[in-house]
C-alpha cells in the first residue's frame, strides 16, 4: 500500500476513534460509539499489515496472534458480571503497559526494521522516546496489576503503607530519571532493561499506598499513562496513528480521573498519596453506637403503601443496585407508581457505582426514559418537596458526613440531599457501610425506614405488592 494510501487510511481510523469516544459520552450513542471503534481499529490493522508488505510468515503469526487474543477478548467479554468491570479494565490495561515494553525492546534490537537507525548508533531521539515509553509501560504494566488484585479482592484493599515512602518513591523516581539520561547518552542494553526493572517496582510502590475506593481513580489514570507510552512508542517507530490513538487515551484517561476526582471532591494529589479508604473504618461501622436510637426497619409492603400515596419519588441508585443486578425490576416499580400517578426522577450522583456512568449505564439497559435521569446539582433542590427519596444500595453518596464531619474520609464530596424529603426508604441488606468505610448516620433519622435484603428481592416484593 503507498504512503498516501496508508496516511489516508491512518485518518479515516483517527476520525473513526474520535467519533467512538464522544459516541461513548452518553448512553444512547454509546453502541454506535463502540462500533466507529471496531471498524477504525479494523481499518488501522488493515492499513498496517498491507503498509509494510509484510512477508507471509509475518502475517501468519500476526493473523494467529490477532485469533488467539480476539478469543480470548470475546470469551472474557462475554462471561464477565457489571460489577468486575473496573478489574477487568484494570487488568486490560496491565498488557497494554506490557505492549509498550515489548515494543520498546523490538525498537532496540532491531532499530533498522524501524528506522531509527543501526545497533550501534540508535537517533538520540528515538532513544529519548523509546526510554520513555518503556518506563511509563513498566508502571501501567505492575501498577494496572496491583490495581487489579485489589479490585477483585485478591489483595486487601487496605492502603500499604510503611514510614519513608514517599522519600522512598521519590527517590527511586530521581534514580529513574537519572538512569533514563545515562541510557540516551550511551544507549546501553543493560541501562534499557534497568530503567524497565526500576519501573516494575515504582509501579508496585506507587499503587499499593492506594486504598480500595480510590482504585477506579487509579485505573483511569494508569489509562491515561498506557495512552502516552503508546504514543511514545508511536513517535518511535514513526507510526501516526499509535501517536494520535494514544493521544486520544492519554487524555481521555486523564479528564476521566479528574470527573472522578471532582465528584468525590479530593485532588489528583490527594488520592495518589494514598491511605483512604482503609478497611478498619468499614469494620468499624458495622458496630454502631449505642447511644445512637434504634433503627426504623420497614417491610416491602409498608414501602409498597407507602409509595402508592406519594406524589414525587426521587429513586436514588448506588453501587448495590449494581451487585443485585435490580434495574429492570426498580423500573418496572417506577411504571407501576407512574400508573398511580407518583412523578419518578432518578438521582445519579457522579461516583455511584464503581465508574463513571455505572448508574446511567445500568439504568439505560433497564430502558429508564432518559428525561427521569437527573444529575445531582439539578435534583439536589427537588429532594425538599419529595414525598420519598428511595434509595436503592447507594450509602456514601448520601451520607451527611461529607458535609459537617471535617474527620471524615468523604468531607467535602457533594452528596445527594436525600434527608430531605419526608421519607428515605434504604434497601439495603445490613448496617454495613459504604466503600469509603463510613458510618451514615442517615440509617437512625426518624424519618428514615430501612428495607432490610437484596435491593432485586426487596424491589420484586415492592412490586408484587403494587400488583396486588
Ligand atoms: P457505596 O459503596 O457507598 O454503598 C453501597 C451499599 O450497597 C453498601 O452500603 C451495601 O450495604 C449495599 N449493597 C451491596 N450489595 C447489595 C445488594 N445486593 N443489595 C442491596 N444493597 C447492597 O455505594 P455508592 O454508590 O453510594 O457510592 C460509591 C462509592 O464508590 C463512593 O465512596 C465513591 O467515592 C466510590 N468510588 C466511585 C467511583 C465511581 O467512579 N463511581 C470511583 C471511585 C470511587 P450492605 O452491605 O448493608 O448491603
Amino acid at each position: 500500500m503507498g504512503e498516501t494510501l496508508s496516511t489516508l487510511a491512518y485518518l479515516v481510523a483517527s476520525v473513526l476513534f474520535i467519533l467512538a469516544l464522544r459516541g461513548l459520552s452518553h448512553p444512547e450513542t454509546s453502541r454506535q460509539g463502540n462500533t466507529f471503534g471496531m471498524v477504525g481499529m479494523g481499518i488501522a490493522i488493515l492499513a498496517t499489515l498491507a503498509h509494510h508488505g509484510m512477508s507471509f510468515g509475518g502475517i501468519a503469526l500476526i493473523i494467529v496472534g490477532l485469533a488467539i487474543g480476539g478469543t480470548i477478548g470475546t470469551v472474557v467479554a462475554q462471561r464477565i458480571q457489571m460489577t468486575a468491570l473496573p478489574q477487568l479494565v484494570a487488568a486490560f490495561h496491565s498488557l497494554v503497559g506490557m505492549a509498550a515494553v515489548f515494543v520498546a525492546a523490538g525498537a532496540f534490537y532491531a532499530p533498522m526494521s524501524f528506522g531509527i537507525g543501526t545497533h550501534e548508533h540508535i537517533h538520540t531521539q528515538s532513544l529519548i522516546e523509546m526510554s520513555l515509553g518503556v518506563a511509563i509501560g513498566a508502571v501501567t504494566f505492575s501498577g494496572s496489576v496491583i490495581a487489579f488484585a485489589k479490585l477483585a479482592g485478591k489483595m486487601s484493599g487496605a492502603p500499604i503503607t510503611f514510614q519513608g515512602q514517599h522519600w522512598l518513591n521519590l527517590a527511586l523516581g530521581i534514580l529513574l530519571l537519572v538512569l533514563i539520561i545515562t541510557f540516551v547518552a550511551t544507549g546501553s542494553g543493560v541501562l534499557f532493561w534497568l530503567i524497565a526493572l526500576l519501573s516494575f517496582a515504582l509501579g508496585f510502590l506507587l499503587i499499593i499506598p492506594i486504598g480500595g475506593a480510590d482504585m477506579p481513580v487509579v485505573v483511569s489514570m494508569l489509562n491515561s499513562y498506557s495512552g502516552w507510552a503508546a504514543a511514545g512508542i508511536g513517535f518511535t517507530i514513526g507510526n501516526l496513528l499509535l501517536i494520535i490513538t494514544g493521544a486520544l487515551v492519554g487524555a481521555s484517561g486523564a479528564i476521566l480521573s479528574y470527573i472522578m476526582c471532582k465528584g468525590m471532591n479530593r485532588s489528583i494529589i490527594n488520592v495518589l498519596l494514598g491511605g483512604f479508604g482503609s478497611e478498619s473504618g468499614a469494620a468499624a461501622a458495622g458496630g454502631g453506637d449505642t447511644d445512637r436510637p434504634p433503627v426504623k426497619a420497614g417491610s416491602p409492603e409498608d414501602a409498597a403503601y407507602m409509595m402508592k400515596n406519594a406524589q414525587k419519588i426521587i429513586i436514588v441508585p448506588g453501587y448495590g443496585m449494581a451487585v443485585a443486578q435490580a434495574q429492570q425490576v426498580l423500573r418496572e416499580m417506577a411504571d407501576l407508581l407512574k400508573k398511580e400517578g407518583a412523578e419518578i426522577k432518578y438521582a445519579i450522583h457522579p461516583v455511584a457505582g464503581r465508574m463513571p456512568g455505572h448508574m446511567n449505564v445500568l439504568l439505560a439497559e433497564a430502558n429508564v426514559p432518559y428525561d427521569e435521569v437527573f444529575e445531582l446539582e439539578e435534583i439536589n433542590p427537588e429532594f425538599a418537596d419529595a414525598d420519598v427519596a428511595f434509595v436503592i444500595g447507594a450509602n456514601d453518596v448520601t451520607n451527611p458526613a461529607a458535609k459537617t464531619d471535617k474527620s471524615s474520609a468523604i468531607y467535602g464530596m457533594p452528596i445527594l440531599d436525600v434527608e430531605r424529603a419526608k421519607t428515605v426508604f434504604f434497601v439495603k441488606r445490613g448496617m454495613a457501610s459504604g466503600y469509603a468505610g463510613v458510618e451514615n448516620e442517615l440509617f437512625y433519622r426518624p424519618n428514615t425506614m430501612m428495607l432490610f435484603g437484596d435491593a432485586k428481592k426487596v424491589t420484586q416484593e415492592i412490586v408484587q405488592s403494587l400488583q396486588r
